[in-house]
Protein backbone atom coordinates (compact mmCIF):
# COMPACT_ATOMS: atom_id res chain seq x y z
CA UNK A 1 0.00 0.00 0.00
CA UNK A 2 2.55 3.07 1.24
CA UNK A 3 2.29 5.75 2.92
CA UNK A 4 -0.61 8.88 1.62
CA UNK A 5 2.64 10.38 0.57
CA UNK A 6 4.01 7.88 -1.46
CA UNK A 7 0.63 6.83 -3.23
CA UNK A 8 0.20 10.63 -3.68
CA UNK A 9 3.98 10.63 -5.32
CA UNK A 10 3.09 7.56 -7.47
CA UNK A 11 -0.08 8.94 -8.58
CA UNK A 12 1.38 12.32 -9.74
CA UNK A 13 4.66 11.17 -11.09
CA UNK A 14 5.88 15.13 -10.77
CA UNK A 15 9.59 14.97 -8.48
CA UNK A 16 9.03 17.97 -6.12
CA UNK A 17 5.79 18.10 -5.70
CA UNK A 18 5.19 16.63 -2.28
CA UNK A 19 6.79 17.24 0.80
CA UNK A 20 6.71 14.60 3.60
CA UNK A 21 9.84 15.36 5.84
CA UNK A 22 7.57 15.83 9.35
CA UNK A 23 9.95 18.46 10.23
CA UNK A 24 8.99 20.30 6.93
CA UNK A 25 5.29 19.14 6.94
CA UNK A 26 5.32 21.04 10.58
CA UNK A 27 5.54 24.38 9.11
CA UNK A 28 2.01 24.16 7.64
CA UNK A 29 0.37 22.57 10.47
CA UNK A 30 -0.37 25.55 12.82
CA UNK A 31 -1.91 28.26 12.37
CA UNK A 32 -1.21 32.36 13.11
CA UNK A 33 -3.34 31.96 16.27
CA UNK A 34 -1.61 28.97 17.36
CA UNK A 35 -5.12 27.92 18.79
CA UNK A 36 -5.99 25.57 15.30
CA UNK A 37 -3.45 22.39 14.70
CA UNK A 38 -3.46 19.11 13.46
CA UNK A 39 -1.62 16.24 11.47
CA UNK A 40 -1.01 16.28 7.87
CA UNK A 41 0.24 13.28 5.98
CA UNK A 42 2.09 15.39 3.48
CA UNK A 43 2.29 18.52 1.77
CA UNK A 44 1.39 19.34 -2.21
CA UNK A 45 3.43 22.21 -3.56
CA UNK A 46 1.98 22.69 -6.96
CA UNK A 47 4.04 24.93 -9.10
CA UNK A 48 1.18 25.97 -11.85
CA UNK A 49 -3.01 25.43 -12.27
CA UNK A 50 -2.12 21.82 -14.08
CA UNK A 51 -0.34 20.75 -11.05
CA UNK A 52 -3.28 21.84 -8.82
CA UNK A 53 -5.52 20.06 -10.85
CA UNK A 54 -3.68 16.76 -11.18
CA UNK A 55 -3.17 17.20 -7.30
CA UNK A 56 -7.05 17.61 -6.92
CA UNK A 57 -7.20 14.45 -9.22
CA UNK A 58 -5.00 12.47 -7.40
CA UNK A 59 -6.53 12.98 -3.89
CA UNK A 60 -10.19 12.79 -5.14
CA UNK A 61 -8.67 9.41 -6.73
CA UNK A 62 -7.05 8.10 -3.35
CA UNK A 63 -10.04 9.36 -1.51
CA UNK A 64 -8.16 12.25 0.57
CA UNK A 65 -9.40 15.41 1.74
CA UNK A 66 -7.57 18.92 0.98
CA UNK A 67 -7.05 22.16 2.95
CA UNK A 68 -6.05 24.94 0.58
CA UNK A 69 -3.53 27.08 2.23
CA UNK A 70 -1.74 30.79 0.95
CA UNK A 71 0.17 32.49 3.74
CA UNK A 72 -1.65 30.67 6.70
CA UNK A 73 -2.50 33.90 8.46
CA UNK A 74 -6.41 33.21 8.71
CA UNK A 75 -7.68 34.20 12.17
CA UNK A 76 -10.35 30.81 12.33
CA UNK A 77 -8.31 27.74 11.97
CA UNK A 78 -9.68 27.26 8.18
CA UNK A 79 -5.99 27.08 6.82
CA UNK A 80 -4.79 24.11 8.60
CA UNK A 81 -5.82 20.62 8.95
CA UNK A 82 -8.38 19.45 11.63
CA UNK A 83 -8.70 15.39 10.90
CA UNK A 84 -5.22 14.33 8.62
CA UNK A 85 -6.13 15.85 5.28
CA UNK A 86 -3.43 16.67 3.48
CA UNK A 87 -2.28 20.40 2.50
CA UNK A 88 -2.27 22.10 -0.33
CA UNK A 89 0.06 24.73 -0.39
CA UNK A 90 -0.38 27.67 -3.48
CA UNK A 91 2.73 29.39 -2.26
CA UNK A 92 4.85 28.39 -5.49
CA UNK A 93 1.84 29.72 -7.77
CA UNK A 94 3.89 33.77 -7.08
CA UNK A 95 3.73 35.30 -10.84
CA UNK A 96 2.43 38.56 -11.15
CA UNK A 97 1.76 37.86 -15.11
CA UNK A 98 0.40 41.02 -16.70
CA UNK A 99 -0.53 44.25 -16.15
CA UNK A 100 -2.76 46.11 -18.38
CA UNK A 101 -2.13 50.04 -18.13
CA UNK A 102 -5.34 50.82 -20.05
CA UNK A 103 -7.40 49.71 -17.65
CA UNK A 104 -5.49 49.38 -14.82
CA UNK A 105 -5.80 45.45 -14.10
CA UNK A 106 -3.38 43.01 -13.04
CA UNK A 107 -3.36 39.04 -13.89
CA UNK A 108 -1.58 37.43 -10.69
CA UNK A 109 -1.02 33.49 -9.32
CA UNK A 110 -2.81 33.10 -6.62
CA UNK A 111 0.17 32.62 -4.29
CA UNK A 112 1.17 35.99 -4.68
CA UNK A 113 1.98 37.66 -1.53
CA UNK A 114 0.11 41.30 -0.88
CA UNK A 115 3.01 43.11 -0.02
CA UNK A 116 4.70 41.96 -3.47
CA UNK A 117 1.57 42.77 -5.67
CA UNK A 118 1.96 46.56 -3.78
CA UNK A 119 5.78 46.71 -4.60
CA UNK A 120 4.88 45.84 -8.01
CA UNK A 121 1.89 48.18 -8.38
CA UNK A 122 3.91 51.16 -7.11
CA UNK A 123 6.88 50.72 -9.22
CA UNK A 124 4.12 51.60 -12.20
CA UNK A 125 2.39 54.41 -10.08
CA UNK A 126 -0.60 52.14 -9.32
CA UNK A 127 -1.84 50.68 -5.92
CA UNK A 128 -4.10 47.78 -5.24
CA UNK A 129 -6.00 49.55 -2.42
CA UNK A 130 -6.73 46.43 0.01
CA UNK A 131 -4.38 46.71 2.72
CA UNK A 132 -3.83 44.91 5.99
CA UNK A 133 -1.41 44.09 9.11
CA UNK A 134 -0.24 40.12 7.50
CA UNK A 135 0.45 41.93 3.89
CA UNK A 136 4.15 40.50 4.10
CA UNK A 137 2.78 36.88 4.16
CA UNK A 138 -0.98 36.87 3.20
CA UNK A 139 -1.43 35.97 -0.68
CA UNK A 140 -4.06 37.00 -2.99
CA UNK A 141 -5.75 33.55 -3.53
CA UNK A 142 -6.15 33.32 0.53
CA UNK A 143 -7.34 37.13 0.54
CA UNK A 144 -10.17 36.60 -1.66
CA UNK A 145 -10.86 32.83 -0.38
CA UNK A 146 -11.73 35.00 2.57
CA UNK A 147 -13.16 38.12 1.05
CA UNK A 148 -10.36 40.12 3.37
CA UNK A 149 -10.89 43.58 4.26
CA UNK A 150 -8.56 45.71 6.22
CA UNK A 151 -8.08 49.60 6.61
CA UNK A 152 -9.29 50.91 3.22
CA UNK A 153 -12.41 49.40 2.67
CA UNK A 154 -14.40 52.44 3.53
CA UNK A 155 -13.60 54.11 0.46
CA UNK A 156 -12.63 50.65 -1.73
CA UNK A 157 -14.25 47.84 -0.19
CA UNK A 158 -13.23 44.03 0.46
CA UNK A 159 -11.47 41.83 -1.94
CA UNK A 160 -14.72 41.30 -3.86
CA UNK A 161 -15.15 44.77 -5.03
CA UNK A 162 -11.61 44.04 -6.90
CA UNK A 163 -11.90 40.91 -8.56
CA UNK A 164 -12.89 40.99 -11.92
CA UNK A 165 -11.84 37.43 -13.29
CA UNK A 166 -11.34 34.47 -11.23
CA UNK A 167 -9.76 30.97 -12.43
CA UNK A 168 -10.53 28.02 -9.53
CA UNK A 169 -10.34 24.55 -10.17
CA UNK A 170 -12.75 22.42 -8.79
CA UNK A 171 -13.39 19.36 -6.42
CA UNK A 172 -13.37 16.95 -9.18
CA UNK A 173 -10.09 18.76 -11.05
CA UNK A 174 -12.18 20.74 -13.50
CA UNK A 175 -10.52 23.99 -14.40
CA UNK A 176 -13.17 26.88 -14.25
CA UNK A 177 -10.96 29.92 -16.26
CA UNK A 178 -12.65 33.05 -16.44
CA UNK A 179 -9.97 35.48 -16.29
CA UNK A 180 -12.19 38.46 -17.51
CA UNK A 181 -10.65 41.85 -17.45
CA UNK A 182 -14.02 43.69 -18.08
CA UNK A 183 -15.58 46.06 -15.63
CA UNK A 184 -18.59 45.35 -17.43
CA UNK A 185 -19.70 41.90 -18.18
CA UNK A 186 -23.46 41.17 -17.25
CA UNK A 187 -23.55 37.57 -18.85
CA UNK A 188 -25.72 35.48 -16.29
CA UNK A 189 -24.72 34.11 -12.91
CA UNK A 190 -21.60 36.08 -11.72
CA UNK A 191 -19.26 32.90 -10.99
CA UNK A 192 -16.79 34.52 -9.41
CA UNK A 193 -18.95 35.46 -6.10
CA UNK A 194 -19.97 31.98 -5.39
CA UNK A 195 -16.13 30.74 -4.86
CA UNK A 196 -14.94 34.67 -2.98
CA UNK A 197 -15.57 34.50 0.81
CA UNK A 198 -16.04 30.66 0.47
CA UNK A 199 -13.13 30.00 2.42
CA UNK A 200 -11.49 26.71 0.10
CA UNK A 201 -14.69 24.53 0.60
CA UNK A 202 -15.97 25.08 -2.97
CA UNK A 203 -12.70 24.92 -4.99
CA UNK A 204 -9.14 26.34 -5.37
CA UNK A 205 -8.65 29.82 -6.65
CA UNK A 206 -5.27 29.51 -9.09
CA UNK A 207 -5.45 32.58 -10.30
CA UNK A 208 -7.23 36.28 -10.56
CA UNK A 209 -7.52 39.20 -12.92
CA UNK A 210 -7.63 42.33 -9.88
CA UNK A 211 -8.49 46.05 -10.49
CA UNK A 212 -5.47 48.36 -9.64
CA UNK A 213 -5.84 52.22 -9.03
CA UNK A 214 -3.86 55.14 -9.90
CA UNK A 215 -1.86 56.17 -6.61
CA UNK A 216 -3.21 58.77 -4.79
CA UNK A 217 -1.62 61.93 -5.40
CA UNK A 218 -1.04 62.55 -1.87
CA UNK A 219 -2.05 61.53 1.59
CA UNK A 220 -2.72 63.06 4.53
CA UNK A 221 -2.92 61.48 8.01
CA UNK A 222 -3.44 62.42 11.01
CA UNK A 223 -4.09 60.65 15.26
CA UNK A 224 -6.83 62.24 16.85
CA UNK A 225 -7.30 62.00 20.57
CA UNK A 226 -10.69 61.12 22.03
CA UNK A 227 -12.17 62.76 25.65
CA UNK A 228 -14.81 60.25 25.42
CA UNK A 229 -16.23 56.79 22.91
CA UNK A 230 -19.55 58.27 23.60
CA UNK A 231 -19.95 60.64 20.28
CA UNK A 232 -17.90 58.16 17.82
CA UNK A 233 -21.50 58.20 16.23
CA UNK A 234 -21.08 61.78 15.38
CA UNK A 235 -17.54 62.10 14.73
CA UNK A 236 -18.02 59.19 12.21
CA UNK A 237 -20.40 61.36 10.46
CA UNK A 238 -19.02 64.75 10.44
CA UNK A 239 -15.50 63.39 9.14
CA UNK A 240 -17.54 61.98 6.48
CA UNK A 241 -19.13 64.60 5.36
CA UNK A 242 -16.11 67.06 5.78
CA UNK A 243 -13.08 64.79 4.07
CA UNK A 244 -14.37 63.46 0.76
CA UNK A 245 -11.14 61.81 0.34
CA UNK A 246 -11.39 59.45 3.55
CA UNK A 247 -9.65 56.43 2.52
CA UNK A 248 -9.36 55.20 6.44
CA UNK A 249 -10.60 55.50 9.74
CA UNK A 250 -9.03 53.12 12.58
CA UNK A 251 -9.86 53.03 16.88
CA UNK A 252 -7.46 52.07 19.06
CA UNK A 253 -9.15 51.96 22.33
CA UNK A 254 -6.49 53.54 25.94
CA UNK A 255 -6.41 49.82 27.25
CA UNK A 256 -4.92 48.11 23.71
CA UNK A 257 -2.45 51.52 23.58
CA UNK A 258 -1.21 50.81 27.34
CA UNK A 259 -0.46 47.22 26.90
CA UNK A 260 1.49 47.91 23.52
CA UNK A 261 3.45 50.23 25.36
CA UNK A 262 4.07 47.63 28.18
CA UNK A 263 5.21 45.08 25.73
CA UNK A 264 7.42 47.82 23.68
CA UNK A 265 8.66 50.20 26.43
CA UNK A 266 10.53 52.39 23.81
CA UNK A 267 7.29 53.05 21.85
CA UNK A 268 6.66 56.54 22.12
CA UNK A 269 3.31 57.36 23.35
CA UNK A 270 0.99 59.65 21.64
CA UNK A 271 0.37 62.19 23.73
CA UNK A 272 0.88 63.35 26.85
CA UNK A 273 -1.85 61.74 28.70
CA UNK A 274 -3.62 58.81 28.04
CA UNK A 275 -7.33 59.17 26.07
CA UNK A 276 -10.38 56.84 25.89
CA UNK A 277 -9.32 56.45 22.48
CA UNK A 278 -7.04 57.58 19.59
CA UNK A 279 -8.38 57.47 16.14
CA UNK A 280 -6.07 57.65 12.74
CA UNK A 281 -7.72 59.42 10.17
CA UNK A 282 -6.40 59.16 6.61
CA UNK A 283 -7.61 60.89 3.29
CA UNK A 284 -6.39 60.95 0.10
CA UNK A 285 -6.32 64.71 -1.48
CA UNK A 286 -4.84 66.59 -4.28
CA UNK A 287 -1.05 67.04 -4.51
CA UNK A 288 -0.90 70.87 -4.52
CA UNK A 289 1.01 72.50 -1.76
CA UNK A 290 -1.76 73.64 0.37
CA UNK A 291 -3.39 70.49 0.74
CA UNK A 292 -2.08 69.66 4.24
CA UNK A 293 -3.09 72.72 5.25
CA UNK A 294 -6.59 72.53 4.14
CA UNK A 295 -6.49 68.91 5.86
CA UNK A 296 -5.80 70.88 9.02
CA UNK A 297 -8.55 73.20 8.49
CA UNK A 298 -11.25 70.46 8.30
CA UNK A 299 -10.39 68.86 11.14
CA UNK A 300 -9.96 71.77 12.77
CA UNK A 301 -13.48 72.10 12.75
CA UNK A 302 -13.68 68.31 14.31
CA UNK A 303 -11.68 70.08 17.27
CA UNK A 304 -13.67 72.79 17.47
CA UNK A 305 -17.16 70.81 17.40
CA UNK A 306 -15.86 68.98 20.49
CA UNK A 307 -15.89 65.78 19.00
CA UNK A 308 -11.55 65.41 19.29
CA UNK A 309 -9.91 66.63 22.43
CA UNK A 310 -6.19 67.02 20.75
CA UNK A 311 -4.70 65.98 17.70
CA UNK A 312 -1.45 65.22 15.91
CA UNK A 313 -1.63 65.84 12.39
CA UNK A 314 1.58 64.21 9.85
CA UNK A 315 3.81 66.42 8.35
CA UNK A 316 5.76 64.08 6.45
CA UNK A 317 5.92 59.92 5.52
CA UNK A 318 7.61 59.07 8.11
CA UNK A 319 5.48 60.82 10.70
CA UNK A 320 2.62 58.97 8.83
CA UNK A 321 4.43 56.00 9.43
CA UNK A 322 4.66 56.61 13.16
CA UNK A 323 1.35 57.09 13.60
CA UNK A 324 0.30 53.58 11.17
CA UNK A 325 2.79 51.96 13.49
CA UNK A 326 0.43 52.36 16.53
CA UNK A 327 -2.19 50.55 15.03
CA UNK A 328 0.02 47.47 13.43
CA UNK A 329 2.27 47.64 16.68
CA UNK A 330 -1.04 47.14 18.77
CA UNK A 331 -1.71 43.37 16.48
CA UNK A 332 1.73 42.49 16.87
CA UNK A 333 1.64 42.94 20.93
CA UNK A 334 -1.44 40.92 21.31
CA UNK A 335 0.10 38.21 19.03
CA UNK A 336 3.05 38.36 20.94
CA UNK A 337 1.36 38.33 24.68
CA UNK A 338 0.09 34.62 24.81
CA UNK A 339 -3.31 33.26 24.28
CA UNK A 340 -6.12 35.68 22.69
CA UNK A 341 -9.92 35.01 22.54
CA UNK A 342 -10.86 36.79 19.10
CA UNK A 343 -13.51 38.07 18.01
CA UNK A 344 -14.24 40.19 14.86
CA UNK A 345 -17.72 41.69 14.59
CA UNK A 346 -19.16 44.61 13.09
CA UNK A 347 -22.48 46.50 14.43
CA UNK A 348 -23.67 49.55 13.34
CA UNK A 349 -22.24 52.78 14.01
CA UNK A 350 -24.69 54.12 16.02
CA UNK A 351 -24.53 51.00 18.08
CA UNK A 352 -20.61 51.38 18.73
CA UNK A 353 -20.06 53.07 22.17
CA UNK A 354 -22.19 51.13 23.67
CA UNK A 355 -20.67 48.31 22.35
CA UNK A 356 -17.28 48.61 23.19
CA UNK A 357 -18.47 49.03 27.12
CA UNK A 358 -20.19 45.72 27.03
CA UNK A 359 -17.09 44.15 25.66
CA UNK A 360 -15.12 45.28 28.31
CA UNK A 361 -18.00 44.75 30.94
CA UNK A 362 -18.02 40.91 29.18
CA UNK A 363 -13.95 40.63 29.59
CA UNK A 364 -13.94 41.92 32.93
CA UNK A 365 -16.88 39.40 34.34
CA UNK A 366 -15.25 36.83 32.86
CA UNK A 367 -12.21 37.42 35.14
CA UNK A 368 -8.40 37.01 34.24
CA UNK A 369 -8.54 38.49 30.87
CA UNK A 370 -7.86 41.81 29.02
CA UNK A 371 -9.94 43.10 26.78
CA UNK A 372 -7.98 44.97 24.22
CA UNK A 373 -10.49 46.40 21.12
CA UNK A 374 -9.32 48.55 18.31
CA UNK A 375 -10.56 48.24 14.53
CA UNK A 376 -12.18 49.57 11.70
CA UNK A 377 -14.17 52.43 12.79
CA UNK A 378 -15.64 53.47 9.67
CA UNK A 379 -16.87 50.48 9.02
CA UNK A 380 -17.97 49.73 12.52
CA UNK A 381 -15.81 46.63 12.70
CA UNK A 382 -14.45 46.07 16.07
CA UNK A 383 -11.68 43.62 17.18
CA UNK A 384 -12.43 42.12 20.18
CA UNK A 385 -9.36 40.74 21.70
CA UNK A 386 -9.22 39.28 25.14
CA UNK A 387 -5.62 38.59 26.55
CA UNK A 388 -4.91 35.58 28.76
CA UNK A 389 -3.67 37.28 32.09
CA UNK A 390 -0.04 35.26 33.08
CA UNK A 391 -2.77 33.97 36.21
CA UNK A 392 -4.64 32.02 33.89
CA UNK A 393 -3.55 28.57 33.29
CA UNK A 394 -4.44 27.66 29.07
CA UNK A 395 -7.35 25.07 30.56
CA UNK A 396 -9.04 27.86 32.36
CA UNK A 397 -8.35 29.91 29.21
CA UNK A 398 -9.88 28.11 26.55
CA UNK A 399 -12.60 27.13 28.53
CA UNK A 400 -13.84 30.54 29.11
CA UNK A 401 -14.09 30.86 25.39
CA UNK A 402 -17.78 29.54 24.41
CA UNK A 403 -19.83 31.47 26.68
CA UNK A 404 -17.90 34.56 25.99
CA UNK A 405 -18.56 33.68 22.54
CA UNK A 406 -21.97 33.08 22.90
CA UNK A 407 -22.69 35.78 24.58
CA UNK A 408 -20.73 38.58 22.55
CA UNK A 409 -22.32 36.71 19.00
CA UNK A 410 -26.10 36.79 20.49
CA UNK A 411 -25.53 40.60 21.29
CA UNK A 412 -24.25 41.54 17.93
CA UNK A 413 -27.27 39.79 16.26
CA UNK A 414 -29.40 42.04 18.74
CA UNK A 415 -28.11 45.01 17.32
CA UNK A 416 -28.15 43.59 13.35
CA UNK A 417 -24.65 43.22 13.31
CA UNK A 418 -22.37 40.45 11.57
CA UNK A 419 -20.34 37.63 13.81
CA UNK A 420 -17.99 37.79 11.00
CA UNK A 421 -16.77 41.23 9.79
CA UNK A 422 -13.60 39.98 8.04
CA UNK A 423 -11.95 36.88 9.00
CA UNK A 424 -14.30 34.99 7.74
CA UNK A 425 -16.19 31.65 9.77
CA UNK A 426 -13.78 28.47 9.25
CA UNK A 427 -13.59 26.49 12.24
CA UNK A 428 -13.59 28.82 14.89
CA UNK A 429 -17.18 30.41 14.58
CA UNK A 430 -19.08 27.74 12.75
CA UNK A 431 -21.03 27.14 15.89
CA UNK A 432 -22.20 30.40 15.72
CA UNK A 433 -23.29 31.21 12.51
CA UNK A 434 -27.14 30.98 12.56
CA UNK A 435 -26.33 34.20 14.81
CA UNK A 436 -25.92 36.27 11.44
CA UNK A 437 -27.64 33.93 8.58
CA UNK A 438 -30.71 32.28 8.56
CA UNK A 439 -31.60 28.64 8.38
CA UNK A 440 -32.41 29.05 4.83
CA UNK A 441 -29.52 30.56 3.96
CA UNK A 442 -27.73 27.99 5.71
CA UNK A 443 -29.35 25.22 4.19
CA UNK A 444 -28.79 26.73 0.42
CA UNK A 445 -24.83 26.89 1.60
CA UNK A 446 -25.14 23.38 1.96
CA UNK A 447 -26.72 22.70 -1.15
CA UNK A 448 -23.91 24.50 -2.94
CA UNK A 449 -21.57 22.46 -0.88
CA UNK A 450 -22.98 19.06 -1.88
CA UNK A 451 -22.97 20.50 -5.66
CA UNK A 452 -19.65 21.68 -5.93
CA UNK A 453 -17.84 18.86 -3.64
CA UNK A 454 -19.89 15.96 -3.44
CA UNK A 455 -17.68 14.12 -1.55
CA UNK A 456 -16.40 16.68 1.12
CA UNK A 457 -13.03 16.51 0.01
CA UNK A 458 -12.37 20.32 0.27
CA UNK A 459 -11.66 21.89 3.44
CA UNK A 460 -13.95 19.97 4.92
CA UNK A 461 -15.71 20.81 8.36
CA UNK A 462 -15.23 24.38 7.40
CA UNK A 463 -18.29 26.68 7.76
CA UNK A 464 -20.32 23.59 8.92
CA UNK A 465 -19.40 20.24 9.95
CA UNK A 466 -19.37 17.78 6.87
CA UNK A 467 -22.65 16.37 6.51
C1 LIG B 1 -1.49 40.57 11.77
C2 LIG B 1 -2.74 40.21 11.01
C3 LIG B 1 -3.59 41.23 10.58
C4 LIG B 1 -4.74 40.90 9.85
N1 LIG B 1 -5.55 41.91 9.45
C5 LIG B 1 -6.64 41.62 8.70
C6 LIG B 1 -7.48 42.67 8.24
O1 LIG B 1 -7.28 43.85 8.52
N2 LIG B 1 -8.52 42.32 7.44
C7 LIG B 1 -8.78 41.01 7.10
O2 LIG B 1 -9.74 40.76 6.35
N3 LIG B 1 -8.01 40.00 7.57
C8 LIG B 1 -6.96 40.28 8.35
N4 LIG B 1 -6.17 39.26 8.81
C9 LIG B 1 -6.54 37.86 8.52
C10 LIG B 1 -5.84 37.25 7.29
O3 LIG B 1 -4.66 37.92 6.98
C11 LIG B 1 -6.76 37.26 6.09
O4 LIG B 1 -7.86 36.41 6.35
C12 LIG B 1 -6.09 36.80 4.78
O5 LIG B 1 -7.00 37.04 3.76
C13 LIG B 1 -5.71 35.33 4.75
O6 LIG B 1 -4.87 35.10 3.63
P1 LIG B 1 -3.85 33.86 3.63
O7 LIG B 1 -3.20 33.80 2.29
O8 LIG B 1 -2.95 33.91 4.79
O9 LIG B 1 -4.88 32.65 3.75
P2 LIG B 1 -4.79 31.36 4.67
O10 LIG B 1 -4.73 31.74 6.09
O11 LIG B 1 -3.75 30.45 4.18
O12 LIG B 1 -6.23 30.71 4.38
C14 LIG B 1 -7.41 31.34 4.78
C15 LIG B 1 -8.61 30.54 4.23
O13 LIG B 1 -8.61 30.59 2.81
C16 LIG B 1 -8.44 29.29 2.23
N5 LIG B 1 -7.53 29.46 1.11
C17 LIG B 1 -6.27 29.96 1.12
N6 LIG B 1 -5.80 30.05 -0.14
C18 LIG B 1 -6.77 29.58 -0.96
C19 LIG B 1 -6.88 29.42 -2.36
N7 LIG B 1 -5.91 29.76 -3.19
N8 LIG B 1 -8.04 28.90 -2.86
C20 LIG B 1 -9.06 28.55 -2.04
N9 LIG B 1 -9.00 28.68 -0.71
C21 LIG B 1 -7.87 29.20 -0.17
C22 LIG B 1 -7.91 28.42 3.35
O14 LIG B 1 -8.28 27.07 3.17
C23 LIG B 1 -8.55 29.04 4.57
O15 LIG B 1 -9.85 28.57 4.74
C24 LIG B 1 -5.04 39.54 9.56
C25 LIG B 1 -4.18 38.53 10.01
C26 LIG B 1 -3.05 38.85 10.72
C27 LIG B 1 -2.15 37.74 11.15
Amino acid sequence: MGSVAERLSAELERPGLVLSEPAEVAAYTTDWTRQFSGAAPCVLRPRDTDEVARSVRACRKLGLALVPQGGNTGLVGGSVPRAGEVVLSLSRLNAIEAFDAASASIQVQAGVVLQALHEDLAARGHVFPVDLGARGSCQIGGMIATNAGGIKVLRYGHMREQVLGLEVVLADGTVLSNLNSLKKNNTGVDLKHVFIGSEGMLGIITRAVLQARPAPQAVQTALLALDTRHRLPELLTLLRERLRGLSSLEIITRDSIAFYKEQEPSARAPFDKPYPACVIVEEETGAGGNERDAFVERLSGVIEAGLAADAVIAGSDAQAQAIWRLRDGVTEAISRAGLTHKFDVTVPPGALPGFLDEMERLGDAAGDLRTLLFGHLGDGNVHVNMVQKPELAEQAFYAKGPALAESIYSHVAELNGSISAEHGIGIAKRAYLHHSRSAEEIDLMRGLKRLLDPDGMLNPGVLFKSD
